[in-house]
């Protein structure tokens, strides 16, 4: 079992997902003319997204941009390339991005950078988790769900050399070379 412990058990999540859709619809939602893009930042924010979306009662358009990850490692190379862009035009909208987890901050950096040049009304961020401790870059998003520590976590989206994606739950991965399985 490559599984060390549970970090964040499900039903934490599931609460944690609709406060954080509360504070964004009070921020975001009370504007009339709120023209609000979820951005999801492919893969591992795919089942947070989902859930953030139903969770919101301000409605939202949904899009996707991929950036290259980790490969079948677990640190960040640094190197961060769009893979696949939006699809929408999202010039004069108001877009969140979507992210699994700040870990260095390069990714999210880049990708304000990137998503900026299409010109939205305001571009804002929505982590589900943060790794203060591991940032290279002074960056944090304007929503984060929970501050976690400095080891590498798996399921709710994130996976291991894309498995555990599927775990209903936030679960720390076990020392690769100490998995006996
Ligand atoms: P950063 O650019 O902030 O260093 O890394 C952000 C990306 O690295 C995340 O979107 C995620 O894909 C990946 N990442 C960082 N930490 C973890 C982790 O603990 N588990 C998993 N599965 N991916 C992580």
């Amino acid at each position: 079992m490559e599984i060390e412990r549970i970090l964040i058990p499900s039903d934490r999540l599931q609460e944690r997902v609709k406060e954080l859709a509360r504070e964004i619809d009070a921020a975001i939602g009370e504007s009339r003319e709120t023209d609000l893009v979820l951005v999801g930042v492919l893969r591992g924010a795919f089942i947070f997204l989902a859930d953030l979306l139903r969770a919101l009662d301000t409605p939202a358009a949904v899009d996707f941009i991929a950036v290259s990850s980790y490969g079948g490692g677990t640190q960040s190379s640094g190197d961060i390339r769009i893979t696949q862009d939006l699809t929408a035009s999202i010039r004069g909208r108001d877009v969140i991005l979507v992210e699994d987890i700040v870990d260095s901050g390069l990714t999210l950096q880049a990708l304000i950078q990137h998503v900026g040049v299409h010109r939205p009304r305001s571009l804002r961020s929505c982590a589900l988790l943060s790794k203060p401790d591991r940032r290279v870059v002074a960056i944090e998003a304007d929503w984060t769900g929970f501050e976690i520590p400095d080891a590498f976590v798996i399921g709710y989206g994130l996976d291991y050399a894309e498995r555990h994606r599927g775990l209903p739950y936030i679960a720390i991965l076990r020392a690769p070379e100490a998995s006996l399985d």
